[in-house]
């Protein structure tokens, strides 16, 4: 498919939750020209609202990904990738769960972190570069954040999530977070 071998695509999980959406338009984004975000199914109606309230579309719906180049975001088990993954080139991983087992056969850029949220992750490499998200890209990765820390409440939500919620929310423009 001529579409997608133009971009490498960043991908979150099957059964997209917020995170997987948010981290991979978040991502892209920072990557920029020829790096565009996948989804692997249906967006819930929790991310619908963020995409809508932010007026940002939902990635691209991707299928078989054999012969593609591509980034996982918010995951790292060929069981929850895309089909064909195993034909796939993975180029790099963001991830916050457990190692599962995937191989690569080069070296890739591997980053797993044990915090709440791939978003937290993906603001760190805007950090890392200098960068600063865009209002639109912070609300959403405020978003993911919220949604996998449950605001806050979740025992897998730690300090450094917490303070990149509220820093994105303020280049959100977001006046009550948890509201
Ligand atoms: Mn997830
Ligand atoms: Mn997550």
């Amino acid at each position: 498919n001529d579409m997608y071998k133009r971009n490498v695509w960043v991908i979150g999980h099957k059964n997209p939750d917020t995170d997987s959406i948010c981290s991979a338009l978040g991502y892209a984004a920072l990557k920029g020209e020829g790096y565009a975000a996948g989804r692997l199914g249906n967006v819930n109606p929790e991310t619908q609202f963020v995409l809508d309230h932010f007026g940002v579309a939902a990635p691209e719906l991707l299928g078989n990904m054999a012969g593609q180049e591509i980034i996982l975001v918010d995951h790292n088990e060929a069981a929850q990738s895309a089909d064909g993954i195993e034909e796939a080139k993975i180029l790099e991983i963001l991830d916050h769960h457990k190692i599962g087992g995937l191989k690569t056969s080069e070296p890739i850029l591997f980053c797993n972190v044990p915090v709440g949220c791939t978003a937290t992750i993906v603001n760190m490499f805007y950090k890392q570069q200098g960068k600063t998200p865009d209002a639109k890209t912070a609300g959403l990765l405020c978003s993911a954040i919220l949604s996998d820390s449950l605001a806050f409440r979740s025992p897998t939500c730690t300090a450094v999530d917490k303070a990149t919620a509220l820093e994105l929310a303020e280049i959100a423009g977001i006046a009550d977070v948890e509201a």
